[in-house]
């Protein structure tokens, strides 16, 4: 290896740790610390954020990577090497662009919003919360203006979560699935009673629950010395490094399918994170590629495996001698049934796979308006609540449980909700893709055997980490573009099976 690259490369390793420093601080404030840590949380946070941005966005980060280009401009473009110094080089121009005094302000902001918008959607106050997203918006906007060369406005905060990617492409996928959803929608609507979860929605003690979460996702398969399951109230997966996953999830005494849900929803996000190549452990590239991307792994494990009929065949024992008592006389097919009850309804974190998707092209539209100059915030609720009705024909009765329901636009989270839809896609174009390798993936995992999957996703995807874009990557490993196709199609028979017929 050349001297420059062994430089950057020890460079880099330490802007690692300082960040993974800061994970840790943060997995740690929602898993572990006392209410009392909360007074000098913020205070080590902004320390470690401002040493961290310092070393990463200093002039020796550019002088190291110029002379790193030098030594890679021979090598292959899929090396580590040539990938790493193409990657930072954009990481380094995009951290550079944005004037401190910005950064802080948005900082600042985001702090600031958290606190309004819980006091806010506690009573309703529209009017409180109008300022929260007024600020947000007002700084975004200068934001945007520091990257002139995006097509839209809204394609410079989508940057930051799906590089290269553009509000252009994600409308065309929208406009379909929207098209594609509708007479599912219809059809659920039409046969509400046709499922039941009532068996999920019985007492199961927690310790229990915890259990058999961790059963479940355990036979997953990945050394049990490299990850930990810890509960939370938001739950999410966080890596230190491929041999240390962080994972969380939450439990309701009375709701069953929401903890193996999260448990199996995050053990996903943490395969992604394991299956990373070492070779890459300390360098910027030693994480899953985008948050599509994530989310498209997330969610094969939580739904194309995890609320597959296949898969409750095989976890279905497990339930019952977990639970003997509750689920002791609960067949296969009941449970597969229960796991996949759908409704459409008015919280998007609480939505089948069906209308999720809708929820976040409600985002994804107001966004547009809101960033192309069509909406303002004050005009944002009336909004919203139209296209619930258009969309998802629900009324919304009050705005905690409208536009006012998630923490993100509070705390300046824009431009990053179409990765949640986006991952949807992904995950039914590379379960296609798996299919064709292993084409009896059902019978495997009735038998419990998951190394197979796993292991074509650990080769397809998951040891490239962060080397391509994410539009190389969909192309890598699903061998196409993005394509909502396999998804409906998945769904189309999903729904037909449970509900009947789509609806016109
Ligand atoms: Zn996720």
């Amino acid at each position: 290896m050349g001297n420059a690259i062994d430089a950057l490369k020890r460079h880099l390793g330490e802007v690692m740790d300082l960040q993974k420093a800061l994970q840790l601080l943060s997995w740690d404030q929602s898993t572990m610390m006392p209410p009392g840590g909360s007074a000098t949380r913020g205070a080590q946070f902004a320390t470690l954020a401002r040493v961290l941005h310092e070393r990463f966005a200093g002039d020796e980060t550019g002088r190291l990577l110029d002379a790193a280009a030098a030594e890679t401009a021979a090598m292959a473009a899929d090396s580590d090497e040539a990938c790493l110094v193409r990657v930072v080089q954009i990481d380094w121009d995009k951290a550079r662009r944005v004037p401190t005094e910005l950064r802080a302000g948005m900082a600042e902001a985001e702090a600031n919003g958290y606190g309004v918008w819980v006091q806010a959607r506690a009573a309703n106050d529209i009017e409180a919360y109008r300022p929260v997203l007024e600020r947000h918006i007002e700084l975004k906007q200068r934001y945007i203006e520091l990257f002139p060369e995006a097509a839209e406005p809204w394609d410079a905060l989508f940057d930051d979560y799906e590089r290269g990617m553009t509000a252009a492409e994600v409308r065309v996928a929208f406009d379909r699935l929207k098209v594609g959803l509708k007479p599912l929608v219809a059809a659920i609507a039409a046969n509400p009673e046709a499922v039941s979860d009532a068996v999920l929605r019985q007492r199961f003690p927690v310790a229990e629950q915890e259990a058999c979460s961790r059963h479940l996702i355990s036979d997953w398969g990945f050394s049990a010395e490299s990850w930990r399951l810890d509960p939370t109230h938001h739950p999410f997966a966080a890596s230190m490094a491929p041999t240390d996953i962080r994972l969380t999830t939450r439990y309701d005494e009375h709701d069953l399918g929401m903890s193996l849900g999260a448990a199996m929803h995050e053990m996903g996000h943490g395969l992604y994170e394991a299956g990373v190549d070492p070779a890459l452990v300390r360098t910027p590239l030693c994480r899953g590629c985008s948050l599509a991307l994530h989310e498209s792994q997330s969610r094969l494990w939580e739904n194309l495996v995890g609320a597959s009929r296949a898969y409750w065949t095989y976890a279905s024992p497990i339930l019952r001698s977990t639970f003997p008592a509750q689920l002791g006389n609960v067949d296969d097919e009941s449970l597969y049934r229960a796991v996949n009850r759908m409704q459409p309804s008015l919280i998007r974190v609480e939505a089948d796979e069906v209308t999720y998707s809708l929820h976040i092209i409600i985002r994804f539209e107001l966004e547009q308006e809101i960033f192309n100059g069509d909406l303002r915030a004050a005009d944002i609720p009336e909004a919203w609540n139209a296209k619930m009705r258009d969309y998802l024909a629900i009324d919304v009765p009050e705005p905690s449980v409208g536009y006012m329901q998630d923490v993100h636009w509070a705390t300046g989270g824009f431009g990053y909700f179409p990765t949640y839809a986006l991952g949807n896609i992904l995950s039914a174009q590379i379960w296609d893709r798996v299919l064709v390798d292993i084409p009896d993936l059902a019978a495997r995992i009735e038998r419990g055997e998951f190394d197979p999957l796993r292991e074509w996703l650990r080769t397809h995807l998951h040891r490239h980490g962060r080397k391509f874009t994410p539009k190389e990557t969909i192309r890598l490993v699903t061998g196409t573009d993005l394509d909502p196709e396999p998804y409906l199609r998945y769904l189309t028979a999903k729904v037909t099976g449970l509900y009947g017929a789509p609806v016109a």
